[in-house]
């Protein structure tokens, strides 16, 4: 007998989507307005069947889902969900834990503490930096800002959480030109102010020039925190920390002073024996950010923070509410390392996916994506009309398509793109690099294989033959 039809059915449901995914046109021309008439319409007063809640909705909700987790989407950087990862996932929302206390969940406090001890050996960082699983890069990158800013207001008398920051002493925050949204959103969401920065140049490939930091440290007095990049999320391109470190540690003595990586996607190469180089000087860093819905391909939300001074970290996310009871010195508050007090175990879902790649499976994944990207831009690279803007490091792309009567070359490339985004084969979404209107891609998912690489390039090409006026 079926114990729970509602879940029976639900797993069915789950596995029709995903044996599409691989065949469906990527995006879908949808209508929000039309959209949310048919989710919509006014609350009822009486509830529907949970079964039928379902049905309905898996059917409604269609046309408004992207195949986002499927092999042929290189937008933004996203990746999909390695098996074990979904299950987990799965296994998260039906056991509904609250990770936020040790007492509402020892799994959830346990796992946290195994996946930090597995992914500092990983990344070969120091055994002691703590870590917070948040919901992303972004949330990453402020929990990393935040112990940033408890310690090097620290080091000049003020202790930023009881007293705020009106009257502090000041510190200098230093970014790059191709510093990522989300630190800018994080100072602005840390009263460091986003514009409040001393922007350091970038070279050709968007890294941070190494001579314009050692120049604007020169003229900085205060305590000083220094965000790096490691992975630009146009081309992939690492900032040079093996440089930056020194420079960084130069001025310790003076004023305290701290470097953040925003690894959000590339953090992942640490773990990579072949492309570690590009990274090298991380074990350096003093918070290091990386997301896990991203290369290591978990569900939806999943991002870590590293951070080697535990004592800012903690001092900078713990509750300090009486009715908080720790469940003792010798084990994991999960809460003290992240803004959240409630939240999603999602450290299952980590757990999973490390376990059934194996570090073998993490390198062969990461691999296996710069590879296909560096094929995908060798296919695209065939045609006179195609160039290729990036120095294809890692796993990123960038093109930029020629229209045969001299026209605007901009204009051209957003109208091939558009054409390709309709065509359905694949997806790929549109950047501004160094003035130019460029698409960009990247290969970020476990399952893509060579043959949807061969055939998302044929499909590329065939609109811009098409928008050129020839016919392939
Ligand atoms: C994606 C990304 C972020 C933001 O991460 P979210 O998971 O979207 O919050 C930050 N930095 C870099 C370099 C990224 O690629």
């Amino acid at each position: 007998m079926d114990k729970n039809p509602l879940l029976t059915r639900t797993a069915e449901l789950a596995a029709e989507y995903l044996a599409r995914l691989p065949e469906q046109p990527v995006a879908q021309a949808t209508d929000f307005a039309d959209l949310v008439a048919r989710l919509g319409g006014a609350l009822a007063d009486e509830g529907e069947d949970a079964l039928a809640v379902i049905e309905t909705f898996a059917k409604t909700a269609a046309p408004g889902l992207v195949a986002t987790p499927g092999p042929r989407y290189f937008g933004f950087v996203v990746g999909g969900a390695v098996p074990a990862s979904l299950a987990a996932d799965w296994l998260t929302s039906t056991w509904d834990q609250n990770a936020g206390a040790y007492v509402l969940s020892p799994a959830a406090a346990a796992v946290e503490e195994v996946i930090r001890g597995w992914l500092l050996d990983l990344f070969g960082l120091a055994p002691e930096m703590s870590l917070g699983l948040v919901t992303g890069g972004t949330m990453a990158n402020f929990t990393g800002l935040a112990s940033a800013r408890h310690a090097l207001l620290k080091s000049v008398g003020w202790d930023v959480e009881t007293q705020g920051l009106f009257d502090a002493p000041p510190i200098t925050v230093v970014t790059s030109d191709e510093s990522h949204v989300t630190i800018f959103a994080s100072l602005q969401m840390l009263g460091l102010g986003r514009e409040r920065v001393v922007r350091v140049a970038t070279d050709a490939q968007g890294r941070m020039r190494p001579d314009a930091l050692k120049a604007a440290l020169a003229n900085i007095h205060t305590p000083v925190l220094v965000c790096a990049q490691a992975g630009n999320v146009n081309t992939g391109a690492f900032d040079p920390l093996t440089e930056i470190v020194p420079l960084v540690r130069a001025g310790d003595g003076q004023a305290r002073r701290w470097l953040h990586v925003d690894g959000a996607f590339g953090g992942w190469i640490a773990g990579v024996p072949n492309y570690r180089h590009l990274i090298a000087g991380v074990e350096e860093a003093d918070s290091f950010s990386v997301d896990c819905h991203k290369w290591l391909n978990v569900p939806y939300d999943s991002g870590l923070v590293f951070v080697r001074d535990r004592a800012a970290h903690y001092a900078a996310m713990t509750l300090s509410a009486a009715y908080y009871v720790a469940g003792g010195a010798d084990v994991r508050e999960n809460h003290n390392w992240v803004p959240e007090a409630s939240r999603r175990a999602r450290g299952f879902a980590i757990y999973a996916a490390l376990r059934s790649l194996g570090r073998n499976g993490v390198v062969e994944v990461v691999e296996r994506c710069c590879r296909l990207a560096r094929r995908l831009a060798a296919k695209l690279a065939q045609d006179p009309q195609v160039t290729i803007l990036n120095d294809v490091v890692i796993n990123q792309v960038l093109v930029r398509f020629t229209p045969r009567d001299g026209s605007d070359a901009d204009a051209f490339t957003a109208a091939v793109m558009r054409r390709i985004q309709e065509e359905g084969t694949c997806w790929a979404g549109g950047t501004t690099w160094q003035g130019q209107h460029l698409m960009r891609c990247s290969v970020s998912n476990w399952s893509t294989t060579e043959t949807d690489i061969d055939r998302s390039a044929a499909a590329m090409l065939a609109c811009l033959h098409e928008l050129n006026g020839e016919t392939a």
